[in-house]
């Protein structure tokens, strides 16, 4: 199954694409996800969606988190909660969590409480499996997705240890303690939280999982009565990292952050639920791995908007799964001011899916940090962006207004322009935020390099094939001009120049302006422009005739008869037609000789009118002198 990950979506058979997205949500659901949430959502849930928009992956409701749902789990052991378990809303930064105190403030004024004697209550954020126990002790049932969990009782007849008071309904974290984890199990999987999901979501425990629960490894942890602390608002934001690494240190079982509950109860119940969390209730999760390198350089690079960004250089380490060799390091400011320079160390981060970045110095070198006086891209100056408020400005940016820095925009129009399919905003930003700033770059991209932008393999296997696909196919020769993003060089205006000149002929000698302004349709400002645009781009428009093995030529597929009765007559067509749509009539008096206009102006010969033309439009025809026939009066005209 894993294999179908490496072909274009678009290659996969409907059964397959079925499979395969059965497949990953199970692999998902199982703590072992083999892409990302974005691949998952954006490419085979969104082509499955397509296809078959019925497929009961979509039409049945699936948990938030991964744990419970499997084909392998009997329905009829599926289980309604009466009351509807919610789920826990997150943050990751500590701005996230002083807006949700600012929210219980208000809130408290709205219950007529004093927002200053507002306390928190701290406790551990477990990491496992959400779940409930009901019936005295014999009944659990998972979360799942908040109203319908699974039934996963058995866990009690095989060992599962409760920790707390279980005589009452209760919910809980279903864990592994960690130190049995880290002695039995760490060789042969990545998480304790990956077997607890494995073992609630299949009756067929794997003998791990179950010699885990028979040595009283696997715990029902009752939030209830799990260890916690009471604060007020000043010591939860100041201290909120130390209560964190504290309550890992003091608790047995893998955790990965903090719950924050607010504790006035007419305050909670201001902020009351939204039918999928608690709105009085936080769970600020930990960053990812970090480590502690020495800068072996820092460069900078030029974004889309022109903003100048660090990249910080190390010594290659393996932070949560990847090997890494750069980080961010955020903004000229923070290299200037923290004196990040070659040989000093610095603590990077990576959480999730996000580029590593830098998260502090742990100590400076004697080397001076880099100013960057001059735009990488275009070596144009670079300048501060004046901040709004009056603070010191963070960020550079070079503001060349040619400076091919804008590189995501063209990188997407060239792939756009060349009917690809992958490079949306979201990929393209990726890969130029990992340095791939280039068209030529994108084709030299490998596997790994994608991965290393932060894009899951099975993407990066797609994004590949998907460039070997338009390298292969049929290629029309004013699409690769085109492609370039040349301002006012369109694919309509590409083919009117390779009317008149090859593009191999173009790549090799270049265009002038002179040449280009005897070709209708070509005023002089938009001849100079386009000509200097083409040949600061002769390289890359070489690379690219040698990436393509099938180019067209538009001119030889759509031949122009030079004689043809409409030869050197500039036309324009307004209103709808009746002998075929506006394209067809346009293409047809194109071959017939026809300089095909947009619009009417002083050249133009005949305004072909079809139903419904504006009065503007005639108005401007009878100003321009041109002459306005009807659909009929042009058809006889041309089949003379
Ligand atoms: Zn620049």
């Amino acid at each position: 199954m894993k294999e179908l990950l490496a072909k274009p979506v678009m290659f996969i058979s409907n059964d397959e694409l079925s499979a395969l997205c059965i497949y990953l949500n199970d692999e998902y659901r199982k703590g072992c996800p083999l892409v990302s949430d974005n691949e998952f959502d954006d490419i085979y849930l969104a082509e499955l969606k397509f296809r078959q928009p019925n497929h009961p992956l979509l039409t049945h409701p699936q948990p938030e988190n991964f744990g419970v749902e499997s084909t392998q789990v009997d329905v009829s052991d599926r289980i309604k909660h009466a009351i509807p378990m919610l789920s826990t809303n997150k943050a990751y930064s500590v701005d996230e969590v002083s807006n949700f105190v600012a929210r219980c403030e208000a809130a408290a004024i709205e219950a007529g409480v004093e927002p200053s004697s507002l306390t928190y209550r701290l406790s551990a954020k477990l990491d496992g499996i959400a779940g409930k126990l009901l019936n005295s002790g014999t009944l659990l049932v998972t979360r799942g997705d908040g109203v319908v969990g699974n039934n996963i009782s058995h866990l009690l007849e095989n060992g599962l240890v409760i920790m707390g008071d279980g005589s009452k309904d209760s919910v809980g974290e279903i864990v592994m303690e960690q130190a049995y984890f880290d002695a039995n199990l760490a060789d042969k999987f990545a998480h304790p939280r990956n077997v607890v999901a494995g073992i609630a979501a299949s009756r067929n425990i794997n003998e791990f999982a179950l010699k885990a629960l028979k040595d009283g490894a696997v715990r029902l942890v009752i939030y209830r009565d799990m260890p916690v602390k009471t604060v007020d608002k000043e010591t939860l934001i100041q201290h909120i990292d130390l209560f964190s690494e504290k309550f890992k240190e003091y608790t047995q079982y893998p955790t990965d952050g903090l719950v924050i509950e607010i504790t006035d109860e007419a305050t909670k119940a201001v902020l009351g639920s939204t039918s999928h969390h608690n709105n009085w209730m936080l769970a600020k999760k930990n960053h990812g791995e970090t480590a502690i390198v020495e800068v072996k350089e820092v460069r900078y690079q030029v974004g889309r908007t022109g903003r100048i960004t660090p990249v910080v250089e190390f010594a290659s380490v393996f932070l949560s799964g990847c090997s890494i060799e750069r980080a961010t390091g955020h903004h000229v400011r923070n290299i200037l001011a923290n004196k990040i320079a070659i040989g000093a160390k610095i603590e990077i981060v990576r959480s999730g899916e996000v580029v590593p970045s830098c998260l502090r110095v742990v100590s400076v070198s004697d080397n001076e940090p880099v100013d960057p006086i001059s735009c990488p891209c275009c070596g144009h100056k670079v300048e501060w962006v004046e901040s709004n408020s009056g603070e010191l400005p963070l960020f550079k940016e070079c503001q060349n207004p040619n400076c091919s820095a804008q590189a995501v925009t063209t990188i997407m129009y060239h792939f756009k322009t060349l009917k690809a399919d992958l490079f949306g905003e979201k990929t393209v930003e990726k890969l130029v935020d990992g340095g791939h700033v280039k068209i030529e770059d994108i084709y030299h991209l490998t596997i790994d390099e994608i991965q290393k932008c932060g894009l899951g393999a099975g993407q990066a296997a797609n994004l590949i094939s998907e460039i070997e696909r338009i390298k292969s196919s049929e290629i029309a020769d004013n699409l690769i001009l085109a492609s370039l993003g040349i301002h006012k060089l369109g694919r309509g205006q590409a083919s009117k120049m390779l009317e008149h000149h090859t593009i191999a002929d173009i790549a090799s000698n270049g265009i002038t302006a002179k040449e280009l302004i005897k070709i209708a349709g070509f005023g002089k400002l938009i001849s100079i422009s386009i000509s200097d645009s083409i040949n600061e781009q002769l390289l890359r428009l070489n690379f690219l005739i040698g990436q393509f093995s099938k180019i067209v030529d538009t001119k030889s597929s759509v031949p122009i008869d030079t004689n043809g009765v409409l030869s050197g007559l500039n036309v324009v067509f307004t209103g709808a037609m009746e002998s075929g749509s506006r394209d067809e009539m346009k293409a047809r008096a194109k071959q017939l000789g026809a300089n095909v206009q947009s619009s009417v102006n002083g050249k133009t010969n005949y305004l072909i009118c079809g139903n419904k033309v504006g009065a503007k439009k005639i108005q401007e025809a009878e100003a321009k002198g041109a002459k306005m026939i009807s659909e009929h009066e042009y058809l006889i005209m041309i089949n003379k």
